[in-house]
Parts: structure tokens; C-alpha cells; sequence
């Protein structure tokens, strides 16, 4: 599955960048949101941890 992200300059589908490079900008999805502003912190909470076991293993 293909999952589209997108940061403040382009859009990318590897889901192994975490952060552009030139605008400094966390990918996110690039599909409208579907949840209420609620839901939508708990997913961005998720994903930082997320990130941050990421940043751990690397
Ligand atoms: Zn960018």
C-alpha cells in the first residue's frame, strides 16, 4: 500500500524520510483529514513516538 506524505515543498511516497531536507517540514499525509482536531493530536502524538523509537534504533 502506498501511503502518500507530503511536507511544506513536495510530496513523497518513501515512508523511511522523516523530515525534508529543504523545508524542514515532518512528512504527513497528504489526505485530508478525516478525524476531528482531537483525533488528530492522538495520531500526531503516535507518529512522534513513533519517530522517536525510530530515531532510537537508527
Ligand atoms: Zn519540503
Amino acid at each position: 500500500m502506498r501511503l502518500l506524505r507530503k511536507c511544506d515543498c513536495t510530496y513523497t511516497i518513501n515512508q523511511s524520510i522523516k523530515m525534508c531536507e529543504k523545508c524542514k517540514t515532518y512528512f504527513r499525509s497528504a489526505y485530508p483529514p478525516k478525524f476531528s482536531l482531537h483525533d488528530k493530536y492522538a495520531t500526531y502524538r503516535r507518529k512522534m513516538k513513533e519517530i522517536a523509537r525510530e530515531g532510537e534504533e537508527l
